[in-house]
């Protein structure tokens, strides 16, 4: 303690910069083995409503005590690593069940810390890694649990995708088990396949996540082989047809203008009876559901996803030259998007977020993840608009973040030491400056200001993984840096090179 004292002061004078700034760079990644965060105001997960001021004791990464602030406590007597955080409201951290680790984005480098910063500052301290250079990600699982890097928590499912049976399938996934992987990502498979794969998930105990395409198996598929989680939505309005999607003659889904112009049309045409029985049936079996809400927004909406307020200081150029519409960039359709299209999206959203309700009012289990570096979403960003578009599908604020947290957890095979803020648990916090409750907004960085205009607020200070500190000012400083490098580098000018 008397060391960070001197540090402080010695900071000061150095930088004339003011106490307060000085204090919060001495506790950014600052490792302690025993602390005392004070003064908090805690939602725990679980869908109660906030408590406190409480003191939140930490031990080795783990939430040991969580008392009532009173000032001279015992415990603040005892404990003398303090972070007092004045009254803000602390939430557990939050999970992206969809994530995909990027190094590089159009043939340019966007080397890390980029993308994990954003995630943490964000308020992300775990990621489901869904899909990447998978002994890349393997490493800096390894480096992110020792704090050898600043990054989020990682689970890393190996990819499996495409067609092949028999001895072959089998190979490939006892390659893959021999790696430190956390669960399989399947995709792009024929039903034969399908099953093969999830059988050997099952034996072998792990996880599958499911990224359904239009192929000849749907939602009931998933429902037989107990999938862990079904990715995005494909498969479910597909189970409640009456035959097949009404596409016309010149559709051809390799086209991705024509695969996503259709899925905008298919909620529509799914029969309510049967979509009710089969989110029934995946409610029962277990097989969870990560919309992945936010990837599709720009379907709707293409004009606010294009200009979104964070790209000015945070959009790597890479992503940039990414998302522009291009037939060779996954997700970068946008050729002839029409208002008749956005006009079918938004009607699919609407049955699609009366889907979800049902779903979670059957007791089926929602997470949340975002799918970001594709289709116009940042990387964090787009996570903290999946929950402002969870809260417009009809849940109440305090479920979202159950979404977020405990439901996240769970579905990680976590649910008993991640996703709650609770004594036993990991010490995985978000420390906000305003209320998310009443306005998700205020999660958003403060230099991007909230609707209200209300400077006083708004804000992630903290992000806490593992007992550790980061302050999201710093990281989100250093984020910014990141891009005017890049910017000068590639000689690419947001908004000005190609718009
Ligand atoms: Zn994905």
């Amino acid at each position: 303690m008397l060391q960070a004292i001197k540090l402080k002061l010695m900071l000061c004078l150095l930088f004339f910069i003011p106490l307060t700034w000085a204090e919060e760079v001495t506790w950014h990644n600052h490792q302690s083995k025993e602390w005392l965060l004070t003064n908090a105001i805690v939602v725990v997960g679980v869908g109660t409503p906030a408590e406190g001021p409480y003191d939140i004791h930490v031990v080795d990464g783990v939430i040991k005590h969580i008392e009532y602030s009173i000032e001279n406590s015992e415990l603040r007597q005892k404990v003398r690593d303090q972070l007092d955080v004045n009254g803000s409201y602390v939430l557990p951290g939050f999970i992206n069940m969809h994530a995909h680790i990027m190094h590089s984005r159009a043939g340019i480098e966007m080397p890390q810390p980029y993308q994990y910063y954003l995630w943490l500052a964000s308020g992300i301290t775990t990621i489901r890694d869904l899909s990447s250079d998978l002994d890349r990600s393997l490493e800096d699982k390894k480096r992110s649990a020792r704090h050898q890097i600043i990054a989020p928590r990682m689970f890393v499912y190996a990819h499996v995708f495409g067609n092949h049976q028999g001895e072959m399938l089998d190979k490939k996934m006892k390659t893959l088990l021999k790696k430190d992987i956390d669960g399989f990502k399947l995709r792009m498979m024929d039903k034969a396949t399908f099953k093969q794969a999830s059988a050997f998930a099952r034996k072998h105990n792990k996880p599958v996540a499911h990224h359904v395409g239009v192929e000849d198996m749907t939602a009931w598929d998933n429902v037989e082989a107990g999938t862990t989680s079904i990715e995005h939505w494909y498969g479910i309005p597909d189970a409640a047809l009456e035959g097949v999607q009404n596409f016309p003659a010149e559709m051809n889904y390799s086209n991705e203008l024509h695969r996503f112009r259709f899925a905008g049309r298919l909620w529509n045409e799914a029969q309510p009876e049967k979509l009710e029985m089969v989110l029934d049936a995946m409610a029962e079996k277990g097989v969870a559901w990560d919309p992945t809400l936010v990837i599709y927004e720009a379907s709707r909406d293409l004009q606010r996803a294009v200009t979104s307020p964070w790209f000015q200081d945070y959009l790597h150029p890479g992503l940039e030259k990414y998302f522009k519409p291009n037939a060779d960039s996954h997700g970068s359709f946008f050729l002839g998007w029409t208002s008749e299209d956005e006009t079918h999206w938004k009607n699919n959203y609407q049955i699609w977020f009366k889907a979800l309700r049902y779903f979670a009012n059957h007791g089926g289990t929602i997470v949340t993840g975002e799918d970001g570096g594709y289709i116009y979403q940042l990387y964090g960003f787009g996570y903290l608009r999946e929950l402002q578009l969870h809260q417009e599908a009809g849940f109440h604020p305090l479920e979202v973040i159950k979404h977020a947290t405990v439901n996240s957890a769970k579905v990680l095979g976590q649910g008993d030491r991640l996703g709650q803020i609770r004594i036993g648990y990991v010490a995985d916090l978000v420390v906000v400056n305003g209320n998310p409750l009443e306005n998700f907004q205020v999660l958003l960085p403060r230099d991007i200001k909230p609707i209200t205009g209300d400077e006083s607020t708004g804000g992630i200070t903290w992000t806490i993984k593992d007992g550790v500190p980061y302050h999201v000012p710093t990281m989100l400083k250093e984020v910014r840096n990141i891009v005017i490098r890049a910017r000068k580098d590639h000689a690419i000018n947001y908004l000005v090179e190609g718009r």
